[in-house]
């Protein structure tokens, strides 16, 4: 049945956006369920839910971490983490480079953007992110940012949504002109769960973060 779920979700998806299956409060056999599928990157928002399905489940598995990260809780998730697509500090950056540095790996993140009405949701504004691209960040050599992520505010009105990923993608074409205008890592704009992906990318998304639509 989920497999059906994920299959009705791709065939909504273009090839060249990337889909993370948010498997937050769902268990391991479930998630196997989408794998044997053949879908094999996943998201989950909270470091004490991913570390035990990390464990149990086989390790060709992408985990992305999409939620609000502690510094303290880095070390856990630096051997394997693919992606880290919710830092929204200066200070969890230097963390991450850090804990990278110890397992002799470069890992990628996202900056986190909040664009949304709810004060709730974490996130940088832009900024801050330019005055901390300004002061250089070339010295973390262990972390490589390839994009931001940001969410819509959790409203029916379709207008304000559109409104809301519109701004995510001007942050994220101001900061390529400005900060990365050469390196061609810098391209993902994540953004969009399951009650607004396809504006989302309408809106220029390249990875979409979807749960309840696969999961349900
Ligand atoms: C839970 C979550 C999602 C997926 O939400 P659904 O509505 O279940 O698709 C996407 N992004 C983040 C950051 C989340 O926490």
């Amino acid at each position: 049945m989920i497999a059906e779920h994920l299959q009705a979700v791709q065939q909504t998806i273009p090839s060249d956006v990337k889909l993370v299956a948010v498997s937050k409060m769902n268990n391991a056999e479930r998630i196997l369920e989408v794998y044997h599928a053949g879908h094999k990157v996943f998201g989950e928002n909270r470091v004490q839910e991913l570390l035990p399905k990390y464990e149990a489940l086989t390790k060709d598995i992408e985990w992305h971490l999409i939620g609000h990260l502690q510094t303290n809780k880095v070390k856990y998730i630096a051997p394997f983490v693919s992606l880290i697509q919710s830092v929204d500090s200066y200070k969890l950056l230097i963390e991450i480079n850090k804990e990278a540095q110890k397992n002799n790996r470069i890992i990628d993140v996202l900056l986190q953007f909040h664009v949304a009405k709810e004060e709730t949701k974490f996130g940088f504004s832009l900024s801050e992110v330019q005055e901390m691209l300004k002061n250089g960040i070339s010295d973390y050599k262990n972390i490589r940012i390839i994009g931001i992520m940001g969410m819509a505010s959790n409203v029916d009105s379709e207008q304000q949504i559109r409104k809301e990923f519109q701004a995510l993608k001007s942050i994220f074409d101001t900061l390529k002109k400005n900060y990365f205008p050469n390196d061609t890592n810098f391209k993902e704009l994540s953004m969009g769960m399951s009650s607004d992906y396809q504006i989302a990318i309408e809106e220029g998304a390249t990875i979409v973060r979807v749960g309840s639509k696969i999961f349900k």
